[in-house]
């Protein structure tokens, strides 16, 4: 078995109306699985999240904030996020789900795990629903892996083309979380400044490295395979979380950035294989994307590449992009072996 993957209907109840995060992404990701036979990976119904995981990380009081406005029948929490009836049992999932996912991968019963659902998760705060977003399912994964699984240390990597501002700040004063985001800026949510690299004991392990709008694989790739791959093995993770958006595909309408296909591939490959070099395991939690179309063949793409047998070989012919260099350069303070 390959891997994996944790997924639920309830994610096609989470109703947006006429709204690019929408069910048809969930249809077109199921269409392309069953066109491939899942890619060999066991499915598994995700559970809903406990009370106790996701207090870990939001507030009881936001979290009831929640439940009630769901009660009610929904409506806007932003000028881009909504709630609907099914919004719940929706949440409770993808965040369950991304639990489920770590513990198959901690626990070794699969040596990689996805969680696929929607509404996304990386902009939820710890205690405000933002940018499609209420759950911060990958934060309250890495930190049922801290608390419940006692791993000390988890990297995130968040390739989503938006910054996952969430995540970056429910873990900004944390050692225990290296939390690293390629995004195109300037670009909603317009946080995530290379100069923001954490805070207090977390000084450093935040990683912000924003690219201009039109990047496409030679930077994107660049950075993971010359920056992340090295950050990672530096760190020494345990666990590898990648929050897998793909909305820097040149396809999809939210972002103007031109991952191709091939080049989420090539960044499962590196994340792959920095995630070897340390025995750490890989589970990947889905965030946006969305050219349905786009989103269904490169989630396809990537889980191909990390449930496949045996660690992707280095690509010889990626060349360091200068926006890796200075990357490198920039980082050096707290990271002297990159
Ligand atoms: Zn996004």
């Amino acid at each position: 078995m390959p891997g994996v993957l944790f997924s639920h209907p309830s994610s096609l109840e989470h109703d947006t109306g006429a709204h690019p995060e929408r069910a048809d992404r969930i249809r077109a990701i199921e269409a392309a699985l069953a066109a491939r036979d899942s890619l060999g990976w066991a499915r598994e119904a995700s559970p809903a999240a406990s009370r106790e995981a996701l207090e870990r990380v939001h507030p009881a009081g936001y979290v009831d904030s929640i439940s009630r406005l769901v009660a009610s029948g929904g409506g806007a929490v932003d000028a881009d996020t909504y709630a609907s009836a099914g919004t719940w049992d929706a949440v409770l999932h993808g965040a369950g789900g991304a639990v489920a996912a770590v513990e198959a991968v901690v626990g070794g019963s699969s040596p990689v795990a996805a969680s696929i659902h929607r509404p996304p998760g990386h902009h939820a705060e710890a205690a405000r629903a933002m940018g499609f977003c209420f759950f911060n399912n990958v934060a309250v994964a890495a930190q049922h892996a801290i608390t419940a699984l006692g791993l000390s240390r988890v990297a995130i990597f968040d390739w989503d083309v938006h910054h996952g501002n969430g995540t970056n700040d429910i873990f900004h004063a944390s050692p225990d979380v290296l939390f690293v985001s390629a995004h195109e800026s300037p670009l909603y949510p317009g946080s995530g400044p290379a100069s923001d690299v954490g805070s207090g004991p977390g000084a450093g392990f935040t990683v912000n490295l924003p690219v201009p709008g039109g990047s496409g694989d030679d930077v994107w790739c660049s950075l993971t395979e010359h920056v992340v791959g090295p950050l990672v093995r530096s760190f020494e993770p345990e666990l590898v979380l990648v929050s897998a958006g793909f909305d820097a595909h040149v396809d999809d309408p939210l972002a103007t950035c031109r991952v191709t296909d091939a080049g989420f591939a090539a960044m499962a490959a590196s994340v792959r294989r920095a995630a070897a070099a340390c025995g750490a395991p890989v589970a990947l939690v889905l965030e946006g994307g969305y050219d349905v179309d786009a989103l269904a063949r490169s989630l396809c793409d990537v889980l191909s590449v990390l449930g496949a047998d045996g660690v992707p070989a280095v690509d010889d012919g990626l060349t360091r992009h200068p926006q890796a260099s200075a990357a490198q350069d920039r980082l050096s303070s707290f990271w002297p072996s990159l």
